[in-house]
């Protein structure tokens, strides 16, 4: 974790306020409700002060790749400033030995894409916390080189999710391929998903969430109906 302790606190918020004001314009110009679109701060790297110098301007939803530094980061915070209530979002890569890190520290996992995860999570998620969050990350660019679950492969891992009293499942997650983020493509297709397994899977009562959208496509994102869009650079800086 970089200490950029001295980072400059106006820049910060302005930053910030600045995506606020962008989040509303694209929602706006697209008919969608103000609200629509929920900011995750995408903070890793990023040193606790820059945290909860945000978390005091009401910003709740913060998201970490590295599970570490994401933990130490929780932990902080909780023990030293236990009125900033906070939900955290893990976005990275899931290896097998970490699913108990995972299932104890966080309200949201935004990168499932196998049973053998999601059965593990469902287990390991402690019976004092409300069921953890989910959403499925699907490969949409059919990358060999990327994270997620492949499309045609994906139904078949909501019908797991859904006998997992311990995990909600609340819609799909998707990183487009670079090539893919100069056009509509992958965003067209991840909505067109989103609504497909709505009309299929209709026992699914919160599948309300598409997770897509970060610095460099957040106005694409909107337009094709993301509720939550992960931003990091825009707000935080370079890493
Ligand atoms: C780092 C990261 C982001 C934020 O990306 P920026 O381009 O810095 O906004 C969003 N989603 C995931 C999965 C990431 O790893």
């Amino acid at each position: 974790m970089k200490r950029e302790k001295n980072f400059d606190k106006a820049t910060l918020i302005a930053n910030w306020r600045q995506i606020q004001q962008q989040i509303s314009v694209y929602l706006a110009k697209n008919n969608r409700a103000n609200n629509a679109t929920q900011l995750i701060a995408v903070s890793k790297t990023k040193p606790l002060e820059m945290i909860t110098c945000l978390a005091k301007q009401g910003q709740t939803d913060f998201a970490e790749n590295y599970l570490q530094e994401a933990i130490a980061k929780i932990k902080t915070i909780q023990q030293n400033y236990p009125q900033l209530n906070l939900t955290w979002h893990y976005i990275g890569h899931i290896q097998r030995n970490k699913t108990r890190d995972i299932a104890e520290h966080f309200a949201w996992v935004h990168t499932l894409e196998r049973d053998i995860i999601a059965k593990r999570l469902n287990e390991q998620r402690p019976s004092h916390l409300p069921p953890l969050n989910v959403l499925i990350q699907v490969n949409i660019d059919e990358e060999e080189s990327k994270s997620g679950c492949n499309i045609n492969k994906v139904e078949n891992l909501v019908e797991k999710i859904i006998t997992y009293p311990n995990l909600t499942l609340r819609g799909l997650m998707i990183i487009p391929a670079k090539l893919d983020k100069q056009n509509d493509n992958a965003f067209v297709r991840t909505q067109d998903l989103f609504h497909k397994i709505a009309k299929n899977y209709p026992q699914l009562e919160n599948w309300d969430t598409l997770s897509m959208g970060m610095s460099g496509d957040m106005e694409t994102a909107i337009k094709y109906g993301s509720t939550m869009v992960r931003i990091g650079t825009a707000i935080f800086g370079g890493r």
